[in-house]
C-alpha cells in the first residue's frame, strides 16, 4: 500500500531541463520511493509568454532516460489531474476570490506606467519601491483597500485591468521550518504584496502552485534554493486558506566548477561539458546544446553523479545503484551549502559504470558502431575485443580508437615512432619474420610469443628491434594490448598482410 507521502516535480516548460532540475526531480523521486509514496509530475505553464512548445516532451523524455519515472502526471494515472496548469486555468480564480472574501487579498488597478513612476520617484530619493503595508493604503496606490466597493465594481465592469495582490501581514515574525535548513524566521514587513492573479486572467506561479499542491495532496515540497525567498509567502497563503502546509525542503544550488556562481543553462557547452540530460535543439534559433545521453554517458552513471551533488551517504561508498540510493537517501543528509559541479568526477562515475557493464552488454552497444563503419564480425570476436579494451575506455565511443586494429589495417603509422623504430635493416628483418610467422602452426598467443621470441634470441638481437616494428605494423602506433593477443585475434594471414603493408609504406 502506498503511504500518504506525495511529492511533486513542477517544472515550467520554458526550455530544456537543466541538470539542476533533473537533480530536483531525482531527489523527489528518491524521497517518494524511500517512503513508499507517490512522485507527481506537474507542468507549471501559467506564464504563456515563456512557454516553449517542445519543452514538456523534453522533460518527460529526460525523466524516462534517467529511469526516474513519475507515478502521476500528464496522461498517466490522472487521479488528481489535469496536471498541466494551463488546463486547470478556470479553477484558480475561485481561490483568488476566497482570499478576497477573507480579506487576505485585494484588487489593484495601478497601471504599469503608474507603478513605474512610483518606482522612479523612490529611486530618485535613493529608496526602493515595495508595494506593501507601508504604502498600500496611503491613497497614492489604486486598490480596493482605498476605493469604495462601488468604485471597485464599476472599474471591473468597465473592463479596467486589474490584478489581485496578497495582503501580507504587518509586524509579524514568521517562524518557518525547512527540512534541510532548520528554522528560518522572516519579518513580514520586508515582504511585498505579491500578485496572485494577473490581468490576463491567469494565476501567477504562487497562487497556482499553492492551490495545486493543496488539491494534489502534496506532503513535501522539495525544490531548488531559488524558491526559498517564496517560502514565507507560500506559508502565509496556506494560513490564509486555512490549509495545512506541506513540509518544505530547499535544495542547495549547483555551482560552476571554478569559483562561485550558479551553474546556469546559459553555461551550456561553454564550460566544456553538457548542462542538459539530452541534446536540445532550440526551435527558434536552431542552436543545438549537448546532452549527457548523446555524449555517451550511461544514465545510471549520470544519476549516481547527480545524487552526490548535494547529498552524501555519510560513508566512503560512492557507487550506488538506484535501488541503493532509494534505500539510503535522507533529506537530513542534504547539505545547505552549494554543490560544486565537477566534470572530472562525472567521467569518473562513467568509467566506474563502464567497468561494471558486462562484456555482452557492451558488445551489443559496439556492434552497431562497427556496422556503421561497414565492419561485420561475429559477436564472439567483438566480445573478445571488448573484454580486452574496456578497462581503458570511458565511453563506448572510445572503443573504436582503442580497438580499430582488431578490425582493419592501420590507416597510418605514427611518424615519430616510425622514425625511431623503423630503421635500416628493419624491412629485411620483417620479411624474415613473415617466414617465421608463416611456419607457426599453433597460432595461440602463448605459442606465437614463444616461437617468435625463440627466433629473436637465436638471432642474438635485442627484442625491441623486432617487437617495436612488429607493433607498428599491426597497430600503427606503439600502444594497445598485449601484442601476441592481437596476433592471435587477427590471425596468421592478416598479420602477414599487415607486415607486408608496413614494409611497403613506412
Ligand atoms: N514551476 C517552478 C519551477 O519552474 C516550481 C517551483 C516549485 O517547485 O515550487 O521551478
Amino acid at each position: 500500500m502506498k503511504s500518504n507521502v506525495r511529492v511533486r516535480f513542477a517544472p515550467s516548460p520554458t526550455g530544456p531541463l537543466h541538470i539542476g532540475g533533473v537533480r530536483t526531480a531525482l531527489y523527489n523521486y528518491l524521497f517518494a520511493k524511500k517512503n513508499n509514496g507517490t512522485f507527481v509530475l506537474r507542468i507549471e505553464d501559467t506564464d504563456q509568454t515563456r512557454y516553449v512548445a517542445n519543452a514538456e516532451k523534453y522533460i518527460i523524455d529526460a525523466l524516462e532516460w534517467c529511469n526516474i519515472p513519475f507515478d502521476e502526471g500528464p496522461n498517466k494515472n490522472e487521479k488528481f489531474g489535469p496536471y498541466r496548469q494551463s488546463e486547470r486555468k478556470d479553477l484558480y480564480k475561485k481561490y483568488a476570490d476566497i482570499l478576497l472574501k477573507k480579506g487576505w487579498a485585494y484588487y489593484a488597478f495601478d497601471t504599469a506606467e503608474q507603478l513605474d513612476s512610483h518606482r522612479k520617484g523612490h529611486e530618485a530619493e535613493g529608496k526602493t519601491f515595495i508595494y506593501n503595508w507601508h504604502n498600500r493604503e496611503k491613497g497614492r496606490l489604486v486598490n480596493s483597500l482605498v476605493l469604495t466597493d462601488d468604485e471597485v465594481q464599476k472599474r471591473i465592469s468597465n473592463g479596467d485591468k486589474f490584478v489581485i495582490r496578497f495582503k501580507s501581514p504587518q509586524d509579524e515574525t514568521l517562524q518557518m521550518e525547512d527540512e534541510i535548513r532548520g528554522n528560518i524566521s522572516i519579518d513580514t514587513n520586508t515582504l511585498d504584496d505579491k500578485i496572485l492573479f494577473k490581468s490576463d486572467g491567469m494565476p501567477t506561479y504562487h497562487l497556482a502552485n499553492i492551490v495545486d499542491d493543496h488539491l494534489m495532496e502534496i506532503s513535501h515540497v522539495i525544490r531548488g534554493e531559488e524558491w526559498l525567498p517564496s517560502m514565507a509567502l507560500h506559508i502565509l497563503l496556506y494560513r490564509a486558506f486555512d490549509w495545512k502546509a506541506p513540509k518544505f525542503a530547499h535544495l542547495p544550488l549547483i555551482l560552476k566548477p571554478v569559483g562561485k556562481g550558479k551553474l546556469s543553462k546559459r553555461d551550456g557547452d561553454k564550460l566544456g561539458f553538457p548542462v542538459f540530460p539530452l541534446t536540445y535543439t532550440n526551435e527558434e534559433s536552431g542552436d543545438v546544446s549537448r546532452g549527457y545521453k548523446e555524449d555517451g554517458y550511461f544514465a545510471n552513471a549520470f544519476i549516481n553523479m547527480l545524487a552526490f551533488l548535494g547529498w552524501n551517504p555519510g560513508t566512503e561508498q560512492e557507487i550506488f545503484s538506484l535501488e541503493e540510493l532509494i534505500k539510503e537517501f535522507d533529506l537530513k543528509r542534504v547539505s545547505k551549502s552549494g554543490a560544486k559541479f565537477n566534470p572530472d568526477k562525472t567521467n569518473w562515475f562513467q568509467q566506474q559504470y563502464m567497468q561494471t557493464k558486462s562484456d555482452a552488454e557492451l558488445t551489443d552497444l559496439y556492434i552497431p558502431i562497427l556496422s556503421e563503419k561497414g565492419i561485420t564480425k561475429d559477436k564472439k570476436y567483438v566480445l573478445k575485443v571488448v573484454s580486452s579494451i574496456k578497462e581503458r575506455a570511458i565511453f563506448v565511443e572510445d572503443f573504436w580508437g582503442l580497438s580499430s586494429f582488431f578490425f582493419e589495417n592501420p590507416k597510418e603509422y605514427d611518424a615519430k615512432a616510425s622514425k625511431k623504430n623503423w630503421k635500416e635493416g628493419t624491412p629485411e628483418l620483417m620479411t624474415e619474420l613473415i617466414t617465421v610467422i608463416n611456419s607457426i602452426e599453433d597460432f595461440s598467443s602463448t605459442n606465437t610469443e614463444k616461437e617468435i621470441k625463440e627466433w629473436i634470441t637465436a638471432k642474438e638481437i635485442g627484442f625491441g628491434k623486432v617487437m617495436q616494428p612488429l607493433r607498428l605494423s599491426l597497430v600503427g602506433k606503439l600502444a594497445g594490448p598485449h601484442l601476441f593477443d592481437i596476433i592471435e585475434m587477427i590471425g596468421k594471414q592478416e598479420s602477414i598482410k599487415r607486415i607486408e603493408n608496413a614494409i611497403k609504406t613506412i
